[in-house]
């Protein structure tokens, strides 16, 4: 390692004359530090071994990863039954989603492979529905189930550059998190953007520190849901000396929006009320389809909600998710792998005891969630309310008691109670 102590000026070492400057970046010793020396004259400095490292680092990951691309898409059917283990209903968005996925991932295949004449186009999916219905819950799924890098991302903290917010390549660097700074897999992912309804022209939602028509976020997003190449800035990340940006081409990476689209029935209903010739029979119209309305959804009823034709353009698929009624929301209680009965169940049975549920209790729950309107959402935090004094004092009871939740325990704060052959006794309610 040359130490630099009798180099002159010039960067040369005075007494033999070698090079004392890094070969790769050409700075000298002064600027970089100590030079590891090769032989024929070849030095290396710190800067350029950490960029060599994480250039070979993330080649041997992009050659892990090979391992995994998607050698073999699932068929949509297959796609809709692992989609049916954590989401409940919604029967209409799977198959959508499970079709679109299945040809974006085929086409990734596809368009790959050598001498295609036809190029298969991207289709990005905006799905339509009232919060808690499974929007992001379904994106998600479809990540994992895929076993692709997922990043969600709010376009509300969009803004165009200058403003105070996020750019829209914050969005590429979540997913490069999640892919773990492996640029090749980030670009196979899914990024799933919620609220995109909010920066519509008309909507309400106005700040000083933000582009207020939200027109120009919606003009920055269409380059990077069509695809380009994002200069995405590291901030933070892995450190990339020479480097400002990585660059992650977006071509591939599949966008699911979402958003709840408050008052877009209400333009359906009128755009199929007016289609119906007299009034009596546009009532009838409406009234029937009040229920499923977001189905007859067209792109120029999202445009004159205030989407820009060109963003709704990149969007070519949509599909709208249905409100969870109570039946659903029973069905989110006990159904899904994860679902929340069951995740009682098994902290109950970690503590020598066990849970049943009343059916009518779960009904109970479900009201009061809907009561809410935060669909699914509003479940976690009832039955954590309803829950947590007999899980603050579960570690201190008797072990092997079976314990049931009741309608009164959920309408009326009754105690929950534990059930024994011959006896019943309330436990304490109090902490
Ligand atoms: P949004 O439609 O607002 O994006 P989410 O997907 O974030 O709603 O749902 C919030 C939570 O509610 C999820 O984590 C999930 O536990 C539950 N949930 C919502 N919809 C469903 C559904 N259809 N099936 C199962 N769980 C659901």
């Amino acid at each position: 390692m040359s130490s630099g102590q009798d180099n002159n000026s010039d960067g040369r070492n005075g007494a033999n004359g070698k090079k004392t400057y890094c070969s790769f970046c050409h700075k000298s010793f002064r600027d970089v530090g100590p030079l590891v020396e090769g032989p024929d004259d070849v030095y290396i400095c710190g800067e350029c071994i950490d960029l060599c490292q994480s250039i070979l680092s993330q080649e041997k990951r992009r050659r892990d990863a090979n391992g995994k691309t998607i050698k073999r898409v699932p068929a949509p059917r297959e796609i809709f039954a692992k989609l049916s283990e954590h989401v409940v209903g919604q029967d209409y968005a799977k198959k959508v989603l499970s079709v679109a996925v299945h040809n974006h991932y085929k086409r990734l295949l596809h368009n790959s492979s050598t001498n295609n004449s036809v190029i298969i186009d991207k289709s990005n999916v905006l799905l339509i529905g009232p919060t808690g219905s499974g929007k992001t819950l379904l994106a998600q799924t479809l990540a994992k189930i895929l076993d692709v890098p997922f990043a969600i991302g709010d376009a509300t903290t969009l803004t165009e550059a200058g403003y105070v917010g996020e750019d829209v390549e914050n969005l590429v660097l979540k997913l490069l998190h999640a892919a773990d700074f492996d640029v090749e897999l980030a670009q196979r992912g899914i990024i799933y953007i919620d609220e995109i309804d909010k920066i519509g022209k008309t909507s309400q939602n106005v700040s000083i520190t933000r582009d207020v028509s939200g027109e120009g976020v919606q003009q920055s997003l269409l380059k990077m849901l069509e695809g380009t190449v994002a200069n995405v800035p590291p901030q933070g990340g892995r450190k990339h000396p020479e480097q400002q940006y990585i660059q992650v081409d977006t071509t591939n990476i599949l966008f699911i929006c979402g958003g709840t689209f408050v008052g877009l029935e209400d333009i359906i209903s009128h755009r199929l009320g007016k289609k119906s010739l007299g009034f009596n029979q546009t009532i009838q119209i409406s009234q029937e389809r009040q229920d499923n309305v977001l189905e007859s959804v067209t792109a120029d009823d999202i445009q004159q909600f205030g989407l820009i034709p060109e963003l709704i353009g990149r969007l070519p698929i949509f599909s709208p998710l249905a409100q969870l009624d109570e039946e659903a929301l029973v069905r989110v209680l006990t159904e899904p792998k994860n679902a929340l009965v069951n995740q009682y169940k098994q902290l109950f049975s970690m503590e020598d005891a066990s849970i049943q549920f009343a059916p009518n209790a779960l009904s109970a729950i479900a009201k009061k969630a809907l009561d809410k309107k935060t669909g699914a959402r509003g479940l976690r935090a009832i039955m954590e309310n309803v829950m947590l004094d007999i899980m603050y004092d579960l570690p201190g009871l008797p072990a092997g008691r079976e314990y049931k939740v009741t309608e009164e325990v959920i309408n009326e704060k009754a105690p929950i109670r534990h059930y024994e052959p011959d006896s019943i006794e309330p436990i304490s309610k109090s902490a």
